[in-house]
């Protein structure tokens, strides 16, 4: 069932860790085969279900050691024989043939659409092949009617329970996909805080119903830092200041990244004054922060500027006015929270 692509396997490692748990489920079946088989007095029947456990138990130890193409070659091969077979030797209504069904959606998931189209029209042609050929031919091994039920309601529950593992799969995966996306598309991948666009788009949302307060917040010679200590320390340095600003905020504030080492926070339903005692716990906050490096406790400092934001005004204004307060902190001396006039 699954691709032969070897990139795949690091594309989709899920995908070969759900082919691994096919192989031990098959050969699982396959062992109740032997059994039914064994017990409806068709030994043959039954004996054949060892070749089909030795396969999977082989190609469950190919996927193992990363051997894929052997793998999918041996599954692709043992379910199209032994559906086959099945189906030829005990009759259409044994219900074999459901397991051929199986493969469409796996083929559809691990390869290239083209592919994927082809080898479905070829499975079309052996399937339909196969239920054209039992109308004309009876089964080779013929069994009793009531062992025929047994099989085909057996067939039909195994298919029933795999289709539904299956979908499950690709439900839990694709949305797993989907949760990480959206979090890579909303966050600073330095900092796990959000990114510029996202807090764009939280401040528009916000900005609705009530007044908010903007905290632009910008670390004090950061380059002089990189400079000293190397950017890998510089990036520490950053995620450190990063962590004191997230322990820092109310439920109902949002901060993320604005810019190499600008933060930005929404304080929704919060006034200036406020935001200014906010604002001067942060800067105390970050003042007493020590990272350690090369040996050395780094200390930093943060200029703050802060401007009141009401609904139905422009939000980059709103931030300009915060940002120019910043300049003026950092004109007088940095290290300090300065209000943009209301
Ligand atoms: P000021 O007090 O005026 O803000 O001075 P500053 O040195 O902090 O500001 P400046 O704009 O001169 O330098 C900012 C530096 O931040 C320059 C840039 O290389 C560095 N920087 C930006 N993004 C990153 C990053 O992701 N990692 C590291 N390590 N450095 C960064
Ligand atoms: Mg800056
Ligand atoms: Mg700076």
């Amino acid at each position: 069932m699954p691709s032969d692509n070897p990139h795949k396997r690091e594309a989709r490692p899920e995908f070969w860790q759900l082919s691994m748990r096919c192989c031990q489920l098959a050969a699982c079946v396959d062992v109740a085969f032997l059994f039914i088989f064994l017990g409806l007095g068709s030994p043959i029947l039954g004996w054949v279900n060892v070749i089909s456990v030795a396969m999977y138990v082989y190609a469950y130890r190919a996927f193992k050691q990363r051997r894929n193409r052997l793998a999918v070659m041996l599954i692709r091969i043992e379910v199209l024989v032994h559906a086959g077979l099945g189906t030829l030797m005990v009759g259409w209504e044994s219900g074999f043939h459901y397991y051929l069904l199986m493969f469409i959606p796996a083929l559809f998931v691990s390869m290239r659409a083209r592919s994927a189209w082809i080898l479905a029209i070829c499975l079309w042609a052996y399937y339909v092949g196969l239920d054209v050929l039992m109308w004309y031919l009876p089964p080779l091994q013929p069994i009793s009617s009531n062992a025929l039920l047994a099989v085909h309601v057996f067939n039909l529950t195994v298919v029933f329970c795999m289709f539904s593992y299956l979908a499950l799969f690709y439900v839990v995966t694709v949305t797993r996909a989907h949760k990480k996306l959206a979090r890579m598309a909303t966050t600073d991948p330095l900092t796990g805080l959000f990114n510029r666009r996202h807090l764009i788009s939280l401040a528009e949302k916000v900005q609705q119903p009530a007044e908010m307060t903007l905290m632009l917040m910008d670390i004090d010679h950061f380059k002089a830092i990189n400079d000293a200590y190397g950017h890998d320390m510089g990036d520490q340095v950053l995620k450190a200041v990063s962590r004191v600003l997230k322990d820092s905020m109310r439920e109902q504030d949002f901060i993320g990244r604005w810019g190499g080492e600008e933060f930005l926070a929404l304080l929704p339903h919060t006034d200036l004054d406020q935001a200014a005692a906010s604002a001067e716990r942060i800067r105390e906050a970050v003042q007493a922060l020590r990272i350690d490096g090369n040996g050395s406790h780094i200390g930093v400092t943060l200029s703050i500027g802060i401007s009141q934001h009401h609904a139905g005004q422009s939000l980059s204004h709103s931030i300009a006015r915060a940002d120019a307060a910043l300049y003026e902190g950092k004109s007088a001396g940095r290290n300090r929270v300065e209000r943009a006039p209301s």
